[in-house]
């Protein structure tokens, strides 16, 4: 089996202040740690069950958090960022048998985590896929739907393993904090390290493959609110993209590709 591995850091065990998140902070050397370890276990368990090949995404800011030196020999990894609109998932194609994220995190507009974003934290306030608000773990589950690669393994915040449910009722998820205002109750990493070995083999019973593919919506309206109006006024240039309000965009994508697309010219 060939597995794809994006892994973020704000749903990382622990992970509570964006200085815990920024690379040069000292902070981040402690949670890149944690980070790197949690999808080490995932790619153990992943090749005591079958997996041969791995490509994983750094898909944190940078793009440079995971210690390359802690990974073993059959994990390819993709460092710093392409310019793909496929962003967290670039290099992801029909080649690839399955799809985990690894440290994801609740959206713009929740309380599931004190980092809780969506795509560009610094410049928008929500962004909603027809009329509802979107995470990056479903933009990017329906690039994998795109390509017809199940996601099968979430790991991170609370409310984001609850919102992946809601999109594939058969993924597994392990979630390792809860969002408590501007903190987090979190399990320790220790424990965590261990809850991967049978969420990963469970995530790779192929008989929940076919299940863990989510529907692509027949039409795909984005909606991007952003923290100023100025900023809405300086994408609402995007061919197609119009203002429906002084800080809200809204694009009309013909496809995911598309929808993608427009999202990487406007953050
Ligand atoms: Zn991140």
């Amino acid at each position: 089996m060939k597995l794809y591995m994006s892994a973020d850091i704000e749903g990382i065990t622990g992970v509570a202040n964006w200085d815990e998140a920024q690379i040069g902070h000292p902070e981040h050397t402690i949670f890149r740690k944690i980070m790197t370890h949690e999808v080490l276990c995932a790619c153990h368990e992943a090749k005591t069950n079958g997996v041969r090949e791995i490509l994983l995404k750094d898909a944190h800011a940078s793009g440079r958090n995971i210690l390359l030196e802690e990974l073993p020999d059959f994990v390819k990894v993709i460092r710093g960022w392409s310019g793909h609109p496929f962003s967290m998932v670039q290099g992801l194609d029909g080649s690839f048998d399955v799809l985990f994220m690894i440290g994801y995190h609740s959206p713009s507009g929740s309380l599931g985590n004190p980092l809780a974003h969506t795509m560009a934290s610094s410049i928008i306030h929500e962004m909603r896929l027809n009329g509802h608000r979107i995470s990056e773990f479903t933009l990017h589950a329906l690039v994998s739907a795109y390509y017809k690669v199940p996601v099968t393994l979430l790991t991170g915040d609370d409310e984001m393993c609850k919102q992946a449910q809601s999109l594939i009722p058969a993924i597994v998820t392990l979630p390792v904090k809860l969002g408590f205002g501007n903190a987090v109750v979190t399990k320790t990493p220790s424990k965590i390290y261990e809850d991967y070995k049978p969420a990963v083999r469970e995530a790779l019973n192929v008989k929940l493959f076919k299940e863990c593919i989510p529907v692509i919506p027949s039409s795909l309206t984005i909606e991007i609110v952003y923290s100023k109006p100025t900023i809405a006024y300086k994408y609402s240039f995007f061919p197609g993209a119009e203002l429906t309000d002084e800080s809200t965009l809204q694009y009309n994508a013909a496809n995911i590709f598309d929808m993608m697309t427009f999202i990487q010219f406007c953050s």
